[in-house]
């Protein structure tokens, strides 16, 4: 069987896990999820003229004779002030930042060019027509189409729907990911190791990597190589989740727990021309979109980066799933097997010159070059070799 390419796989990938529904959240839900729906203004912003200085409501004309002038203090207008005495000709009214410009005043002078008097003000500089006001609408105006479908809510989107007064705001939600690692030979980190053992990495890494994506993760204790205890941690979250990641028993060897349970299910298991990971398992269990990764560190989270990641983020609805490409030089030079894309990972600092050091060898095994390292740099498929110096794609990790 011819292995399939990376972009198939992650086409399959993202087809499987598909798109969340459309529903109202509470702002305070919605960091980083996109918006499923343009957003139109239901009010102007500023909603209100009001005094974008600490001072004194005047009528610009009072002011246009000789300086200083004294005018009388007929009313005292704080932020948050709900009705307003209109502004008599010759008097003038002490106005906070924020409060609304009574009727009559078409101007503020700031309180730095008067004496701050409460009865009758001394003001020493004239002010123009519109001075130290805040037009109602000159941010938004009503019926504006302020956020466009698509967009990512982040802390100043989620500030202006606040701003206009939106309590929830229509989101694809987050998928719930369930994150189950296999292997007889894993013990949960706090307990004793055994000759032969080894403490487990996969489920924190991939379980942080689905929170890092904005999605929910719940992170199942690790299972032995025993097929029907692989079933039975499965089975109480079936129809709780909308994805199933696990990692290991997926590849050639005999106790390959994923490939034997999941064999008579409607799973795939593949060759994907690419090192690491080129053993993947993708199809629904129970119904269930399950993605079951290689159990190598490496190779579980660059098929995290390179399959799942994306179509987590496509499943919100995010318009850029694939995390951004620069192009770099690598300081030194690399061989890549034939027929296969490789991802290395790297080292990449933009502000020294656009280059990408290799971290560590190619083995999967190899996690501490993967903590260390802040990018995969892809070698093509047909590439087997490049020189130090020669250009290639980095991935950024963060
Ligand atoms: P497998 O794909 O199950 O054959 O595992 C391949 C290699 O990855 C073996 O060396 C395993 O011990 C290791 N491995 C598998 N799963 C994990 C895990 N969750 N944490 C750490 N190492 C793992
Ligand atoms: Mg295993």
């Amino acid at each position: 069987m011819s292995p399939t390419s990376v972009a198939e796989h992650r086409k399959r990938v993202a087809e499987l896990v598909g798109l969340m529904p459309v529903l109202q959240l509470p702002l305070d839900e919605c960091l980083g999820l996109v918006l499923a729906a343009d957003v139109i203004a239901p009010l102007p912003l500023p909603p209100f003229d009001n005094s974008a200085m600490d001072g004194y409501a005047v009528r610009a004309a009072d002011l246009a004779g000789e300086l200083p002038v004294r005018l009388r203090v007929a009313d005292d207008i704080p932020a948050g002030r709900t009705e307003l005495n209109a502004l008599e000709p010759g008097t003038v009214q002490r106005i906070m930042t924020g409060a609304p410009v009574p009727p009559g005043a078409d101007a503020v002078v700031q309180v730095e060019w008067t004496d701050g008097a409460t009865d009758t003000v001394t003001i020493n500089r004239a002010v123009v027509p519109g001075q130290n006001i805040r037009t109602g609408g000159d941010d938004v105006r009503k019926g504006d189409a302020v956020l466009a479908a698509g967009t990512v809510l982040r802390p100043s989107t989620l500030g202006l729907a606040s701003a206009l007064g939106l309590p929830e705001l229509p989101v694809r939600r987050r998928p719930h990911v369930l994150v189950l690692s296999t292997g007889s030979e894993l013990v949960e980190p706090g307990t004793p190791l055994r000759p032969g053992q080894i403490y487990e990495s996969n489920g924190m890494m991939l379980a942080s990597s689905v929170r890092d994506a904005g999605c929910v993760a719940t992170q199942l204790r690790f299972v032995p190589d025993d097929v029907e205890a692989f079933h039975q941690a499965l089975r109480p979250y079936l129809g709780a989740v909308d994805v199933i990641v696990t990692s290991g028993g997926v590849s050639a060897g005999a106790y390959e727990v994923v490939k034997d349970a999941l064999a008579d299910h409607d799973v795939q298991f593949t060759k994907v021309a690419m090192q690491p990971g080129g053993p993947q398992g993708s199809g629904r269990y129970e119904g269930v979109p399950v993605l079951s990764l290689p159990g190598n560190p490496v190779s579980a989270q660059v098929s995290f980066e390179v399959f799942v990641r994306p179509a987590l983020l496509a499943s919100m609805g995010h318009p850029r799933p694939e995390r951004p490409t620069a192009r770099a030089a690598i300081t030194s030079g690399l061989t890549s097997p034939a027929g296969k894309t490789q991802f290395r990972r790297g080292l990449h600092d933009p502000s020294s010159g656009q280059v990408v050091t290799p971290v560590g060898g190619p083995g999967s095994h190899l996690l501490s070059a993967l903590a260390l390292s802040n990018c995969l740099i892809e070698v093509p498929e047909d590439v087997t070799e490049l020189a130090a110096g020669s250009e290639v794609v980095v991935r950024y990790l963060q």
